[in-house]
């Protein structure tokens, strides 16, 4: 048996914040947001108004950090006991998102704790005191769709990854105007992560026709419109947040692979955002991989109508398009040209590869690895070579 879970409504397209009147009948929402550029856009005040025009009370929690902590989060959950809520609208990045899932959980199941939700798929059934709305501002996390949410404990240091079909949202909005505010940088870095999780959703262990469906169409749709996206071009910046989203619902179910177990470890190591850290390593781990499921990577590149008479020329079709790629959005292909020192590699680089092999990401790819094969995948993506594995 398998399961897909999705949200119950997705609202997508210009304004499509407007649909929030469909909550009529609720009675109060907490809006749940991070820094000041939902507010200084002006998408503060228009939330706010819709939700007072379909005649609910609103309270406003801010100032969620960029890798929300345990104590953002348990003062979250707090507000909402206090103004006890039925609806709670989380805006903004993936970090206010993901806060505003993991306070769902503790205002719903106040006795619990961390430690009591971080095994995968061990939640309490949620949903007895709020529904959740999710109105992403970036076009990559897809945390708007997804049964994850990563919240860090700074005094352990410790991330926990939460994982369960409960934390998937009831409502997505995906407005158009919202991704328009991303600076270039971001929007290339975000889309490449978005890529990404379509792509290793697409090989993943658990894959299936959904699955595939999904990843598929939004490998294509990044492919087309990324570029533009970097570039301003309005509809293919509304094109990119709805093929984000398609690659979270593949990868909410599918789940991920190795290039997101060292994104993760690379990502935290060296400060290089985490899309950046995807853009850099994928090629080498469809390299890696393509031993394992060439058939389903020449897939791919078929669907990009890349050339190739073989599925070996095929992957490579599609490891030279994804270098092109970060070539025309102004990426480097190697961490040493972002600015990594070979001394500083050297030194975490063994440390990276064991950690990446315990991430949570690493038992769905395809390919089984080990301390040595991560450690020769990082090597490539440090150096820019090509290896046969
Ligand atoms: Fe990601």
């Amino acid at each position: 048996m398998a399961r897909f879970t999705l949200p119950r409504d997705l609202y997508f397209g210009p304004d499509a914040m407007n649909e929030l009147s469909c909550l009529k009948g609720c009675k109060k929402a907490i809006i749940v947001t991070g820094g000041h550029s939902m507010q200084k856009f002006g998408f503060l005040d228009k939330l706010e108004n819709i939700l007072h025009e379909a005649g609910l009370e609103t309270k406003l929690f801010e100032g969620v950090e960029p890798d929300p902590s345990v104590e953002t989060v348990y003062r979250g959950a707090q507000a909402m006991r206090d103004f006890e809520p039925d609806v709670i609208v989380a805006i903004g990045g993936g970090s206010p998102i993901d806060a505003a899932k993991a306070m769902w959980v503790f205002y719903e199941y106040p006795e619990k704790t961390f430690d009591d939700i971080k095994e995968p798929f061990t939640m309490p059934k949620l949903r007895r005191k709020a529904i959740f709305v999710a109105i992403p501002s970036t076009s990559g996390t897809a945390t708007e769709v997804t049964a994850f949410s990563v919240i860090t404990d700074y005094k352990t240091l410790i991330k926990y990854p939460l994982a369960d079909f409960e934390i998937t949202p009831d409502i997505a909005i995906l407005d158009s105007n919202i991704p328009l505010t991303m600076p270039k940088a971001l929007t290339a870095d975000t889309g490449m992560d978005a890529l990404t999780h379509a792509i290793e959703a697409y090989v993943a262990a658990l894959h299936s026709p959904i699955s595939d469906a999904l990843a598929l169409k939004a490998i294509q749709m990044v492919y087309e419109n990324l570029v533009a996206s970097v570039e301003g071009n309005v509809e293919a910046r509304g094109r990119m947040h709805i093929a984000q989203c398609m690659a979270g619902m593949a990868f909410s179910n599918a789940l991920l692979g190795i290039c997101h177990s060292l994104a993760h470890k690379t990502g935290a190591q060296f400060d290089i955002p985490h899309g950046r850290c995807n853009a850099i390593l994928l090629p080498y781990v469809i390299e890696y991989n393509a031993t394992a499921c060439r058939h389903r990577i020449a897939d791919i590149a078929h669907a990009l109508g890349l050339p190739g008479a073989t599925t070996r020329q095929l992957v490579n079709s599609l490891v030279d398009a994804i270098k092109n790629l970060n070539k025309k959005l102004g990426i480097k292909q190697t961490y040493r040209e972002n600015g990594v020192s070979e001394e500083e590699y050297l030194k975490v680089a063994d440390f990276i590869a064991e950690n990446a092999v315990a991430d949570p990401c690493t038992g769905s790819n395809p390919r089984e690895t080990d301390v040595e094969s991560m450690r020769k995948v990082l090597d490539c993506a440090y150096y820019g070579k090509d290896v046969e594995f």
